[in-house]
C-alpha cells in the first residue's frame, strides 16, 4: 500500500499525542513537543544535541606530516576508506528527508532532522581532512575514486538501491526495508573503515583523523539507536506488515551487507595493515551483525561468533569515556504511550 506524504500543514490533524503513530498517523505536522508519546525520541534528541562538535576544533597538522610517512598500503587504505565515508554521509544527508516526510510523530521528525544535520557535518569534516592532510591532487583523486574503482562503484550503487526504491515507490514495505538499509549503514558499513583509523592511531599515526572519526562514530551511535527504536516501534504498531517474507528480505539485506562489508574490509586492508587481518575483519563484522539483529528482535545470524574479536575498539573509540554501551542497551520504554513531560527526562 502506498504511503501518504505528510501535509506541510494539516488542519484536520489530531493533537492527541496518545494517538500518534510512527507512520500512518494523522499529524497536524506542528512540532508539539511538550507532550510526547515516544520518550526514546527525546532521549536520543538530548544525546544528539549534547554531542555537538566542530570538525575544525581538532588540529590535523601532525596528520599531514604522518600521511607522508605512511606505507603505500596504509595510504591506499586511508584514501579508499575516506572516499567511501564521503559517499555514505552524502547519501545519508540526502536521503533522511525522504523518510522524514512520512513519519507522523514530531519527536521522531525532530531526531531525523538533527541526524540529517549531523551527517552534513560529517561530510564537512571529510572536506576539512582532505584540505588539511593530503595534497590538492590527491584530494581530487579521493573524491573521484568511485569512478575508476569498480569495487567502490558497485558498493555505492548497492547501498543506494533500497533508499532509491523507497523514494520512487513509497510503500510501507519499502519503508521498512529502507529503515533496515539505514540501520545497516549506521551499524555495519561504517565499521571496518572506522576500525582501520583506530588501528593506525593505536600506532600513533594519523591521530587527528582518528579523533574526527571518534566524534563521527559517537554521532552514528545515536543514529543507530534512533533507527533501532523506530524499527521496534514500527514492528509493534504494524504487526501485519512484518510478514515472514518481509523479515526474510530484511535478513537477506543484512546477509549481503555483511558479505559486502567483509569483502570491502579485506579489499582495503589486503592483510597489509599491522593489526588487521582478513580473519579479524570477517569475525568482527559478523559479530556486529549478530548484535544489530539482536537489538531489533532477530536471532543471531552467525551463532558461532559470540565474542567481539576487536574488543579494544570499543574502548579506543570512546570520546571522553563516553559510555557507548549505554545506548545499545535494549529499549524497554518505546511501547508505552506515556504522558511523560520532556522536562522530566533527564
Ligand atoms: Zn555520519
Ligand atoms: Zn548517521
Amino acid at each position: 500500500m502506498s504511503m501518504k506524504r505528510n501535509k506541510l500543514f494539516n488542519p484536520e490533524g489530531d493533537r492527541d499525542f496518545g494517538k500518534r503513530r510512527l507512520i500512518g498517523g494523522n499529524s497536524t505536522n506542528l512540532f508539539e513537543l511538550n507532550n510526547i508519546k515516544y520518550d526514546w525520541g527525546m532521549t536520543v534528541y538530548r544525546a544528539m544535541m549534547n554531542n555537538f562538535w566542530i570538525p575544525e576544533e581538532i588540529p590535523l597538522g601532525n596528520d599531514a606530516k604522518d600521511y607522508k610517512l605512511l606505507s603505500d598500503a596504509e595510504q591506499r587504505a586511508y584514501d579508499k576508506v575516506l572516499s567511501f565515508l564521503v559517499f555514505l554521509d552524502s547519501l545519508q544527508t540526502a536521503n533522511l528527508p525522504n523518510f522524514n516526510q512520512f513519519v507522523t510523530a514530531p519527536e521522531v521528525n525532530l531526531c531525523l532532522s538533527v541526524q540529517a544535520f549531523q551527517e552534513a557535518v560529517h561530510s564537512q569534516s571529510y572536506g576539512y581532512i582532505l584540505d588539511t592532510v593530503v595534497s590538492a591532487s590527491k584530494r581530487e583523486l579521493i573524491y573521484n575514486y568511485w569512478r575508476e574503482d569498480e569495487f567502490l562503484m558497485k558498493r555505492n550503487l548497492v547501498i543506494t538501491e533500497p533508499y532509491e526504491k523507497f523514494a520512487n515507490e513509497p510503500t510501507e514495505k519499502n519503508f521498512a526495508l529502507g529503515m533496515m538499509a539505514n540501520y545497516i549503514l549506521e551499524g555495519i558499513y561504517f565499521y571496518s573503515g572506522f576500525s582501520f583509523f583506530y588501528v593506525l592511531a593505536r600506532q600513533e599515526k594519523m591521530c587527528g583523523t582518528a579523533q574526527e572519526i571518534r566524534y563521527i562514530q559517537r554521532d552514528e551511535l545515536t543514529h543507530l539507536v534512533l533507527f533501532q527504536n523506530m524499527m521496534n516501534t514500527l514492528r509493534q504498531e504494524n504487526p501485519d506488515l512484518f510478514t515472514d517474507e518481509l523479515k526474510q528480505e530484511m535478513l537477506d539485506l543484512m546477509r549481503s551487507a555483511v558479505e559486502n562489508e567483509i569483502a570491502w574490509g579485506q579489499y582495503i586492508i589486503r592483510d597489509g595493515i599491522l593489526g588487521l587481518t582478513d580473519e579479524l575483519i570477517d569475525r568482527y563484522i559478523k559479530y556486529l551483525a549478530n548484535r544489530r539483529l539482536g537489538a531489533i528482535g532477530f536471532p543471531a545470524m552467525y551463532p558461532e561468533i559470540t565474542k567481539n574479536p576487536m574488543e579494544w575498539v570499543d574502548a579506543f573509540s570512546s570520546v571522553n569515556q563516553l559510555k557507548t554501551d549505554f545506548f545499545e542497551a535494549k529499549p524497554t520504554a518505546y511501547s508505552k504511550a506515556s504522558n511523560l513531560d520532556w522536562d522530566d527526562l533527564d
